[in-house]
């Protein structure tokens, strides 16, 4: 690895130097070949290993820990920080430098009562749904590796530690823009150094003034916005959309008890400790503007009202640009281009407004007939898109109880899509975007299991390169892409990680 030090050399005052505690007997449990390539690495070796367990020191790394507060749960935690997750710098990779991080690499300054570890579980997780996410083209960090160890941890009852290696462009999160505007009322010099850093690093075409700020979160809100089309589009329910776990660039980030729809359920809850249901599937959307408030209100000393209100009021039409794009491609609606000129144009015509409401109705009632029918989201799609569409008969509409209502909307699908030039084509272009594979709890679990009782890694390994390539068929794999057995549906995870 080879690092530059920007932030650490740039923003001082806004981290803590701290250096990581070594967990005792490293081994790899997972190394990702497409995350190592992103900062020019290719195999794994023992003093990469020792380096990343901090059993020894990185040469050129600076180790710190970053100060950012936080909404958690709706309420301001007026400072957290990187409480087990300790930054090296950026790993200069071919095309871009990654900030190289050890979450779980011991306590912070930000620890307050935690031990600053993460256990194997919970990183292998977090590994897992990194690189799964990142093949099903959604913006998300990465992981490098997830390292096991014998030191103990305990949580409810004893565990042990583990190390994820997460690669990140950026690990700037909404919470430090509110961090920094809040503890420094009055004073806007910290503020503005982190937003210009913030521009210089990952919106380099924009510049440092008032009018390049504008801008700057204009592209704030459209990156936002399109990470959580992605996630309504695959089925993916992140768990914790606290202000500190939204990163700046809008990459999905800092995982914990996030899940997969297995049947489509639009009030899903993952996280047990969410019993109100704030972070439901289906809330996503809404809470991802409420989260863009949060920050715009903490950039009021930089950025007039007007210009926030503005930048926040194109928040819902961005998300529903790109959902449908997105979900029009997985369904075989003619084309919908996400279009940047027409977000723009701020409105529509009257033509486009109606097409655009007339899509958004049919996905619905395609997903409230899957959820009726309590049937799986991805098979579903997946099954959708080797159908015949200019036909009647399908395996779909057997899976449905009511077939005169399956029937009604598939007229109505019908017509919208209209005649096909070539079936084969139109089936192979479904499956090139709806996913045969994805990361299913119950597979992560049996993978954990194995780890935990025998110490055997073969299924991760196996899971990780299953999913590196989910629109494959891969006929081998077929049991992979079954519906979770009974005691695998609806697990819900603990934030205990
Ligand atoms: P999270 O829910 O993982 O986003 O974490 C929220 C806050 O708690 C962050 O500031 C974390 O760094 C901190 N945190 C979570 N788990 C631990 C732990 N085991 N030790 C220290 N800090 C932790
Ligand atoms: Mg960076
Ligand atoms: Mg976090």
């Amino acid at each position: 690895m080879r690092f530059k030090q920007d932030f650490f050399e740039q923003l001082d005052g806004f981290y803590s130097q701290v250096y990581p505690q070594p967990i005792s007997n490293p081994h790899w449990l997972g190394w990702s070949e497409d995350a190592a390539q992103l900062i020019g690495l290719s195999q794994p070796n023992d003093e990469l290993l020792m380096q990343l367990s901090a059993n020894h020191a990185a040469p050129g790394a600076s180790y710190y820990a970053q100060v950012y507060s936080g909404h958690q749960f709706g309420g301001y935690t007026p400072r957290l920080g990187d409480g087990r997750s300790i930054i090296l710098g950026e790993a200069i990779g071919p095309h871009d430098a990654w900030d190289v991080a050890l979450k779980g690499g011991g306590p912070t300054p930000y620890s307050r009562m935690g031990d600053g570890r993460a256990v194997m579980r919970s990183a292998v997780r977090e590994f897992l749904v990194s690189e799964a996410l990142a093949a099903l083209n959604v913006p998300t960090t990465r992981a490098l590796a997830v390292i096991g160890s014998d030191l103990p941890v305990w949580r409810e009852s004893q565990e042990t530690a583990a190390i994820t290696v997460r690669l990140a462009k950026s690990h700037i999160r909404f919470g430090h823009f509110e961090y920094f505007s809040y503890t420094q009322q009055g004073d806007k010099t910290q503020l503005t150094q982190l937003v210009d850093f913030t521009i210089q690093q990952h919106f380099p075409h924009l510049t440092t003034d008032k009018a390049g700020y504008v801008q700057w979160f204009n592209e704030v809100v459209a990156a936002t916005a399109k990470m959580i089309a992605h996630w309504q589009s695959v089925g993916f329910a992140h768990g914790v959309m606290n202000t500190d776990n939204m990163s700046i660039i809008g990459d999905s980030f800092d995982f914990g008890p996030f899940s997969f729809l297995d049947t489509f359920k639009e009030d899903f809850i993952c996280n047990h400790s969410d019993h109100e249901g704030r972070y439901a599937f289906g809330q996503q959307p809404g809470i991802g503007f409420w989260n863009l408030q949060r920050l715009a209100q903490a950039l009021t000393p930089l950025i007039d009202s007007d210009d926030l209100i503005n930048a926040l009021n194109q928040y819902q039409r961005h998300l529903v640009d790109q959902y449908l794009q997105l979900m029009g491609q997985k369904m075989g609606l003619p084309s919908f281009e996400y279009n940047q000129q027409q977000v723009d144009k701020k409105h529509l015509d009257a033509a486009q407004a109606e097409q655009q409401k007339q899509d958004l109705a049919l996905i619905g009632e395609f997903t409230t007939m899957l959820e009726k029918n309590q049937l799986d989201y991805t098979n579903s799609l997946r099954q959708f898109g080797q159908l015949d569409p200019t036909s009647t008969q399908s395996s779909l509409r057997d899976d449905m109880q009511d077939t005169v209502k399956y029937d009604e909307w598939f007229a109505a699908y019908q017509l919208r899509v209209g005649k096909l030039a070539d079936i084969n084509q139109w089936q192979q272009a479904r499956n090139a975007v709806n996913p045969k594979y994805i990361l299913r709890n119950y597979l992560a679990q049996e993978a954990i299991i194995a780890i935990e009782e025998q110490g055997d890694n073969t299924k991760l390994e196996q899971l990780y390169q299953l999913l590196r390539q989910p629109f494959a068929e891969q006929p081998d794999m077929q049991d992979f892409a079954k519906r979770p057995p009974d005691w695998g549906q609806g697990l819900i995870m603990s934030c205990s990680s």
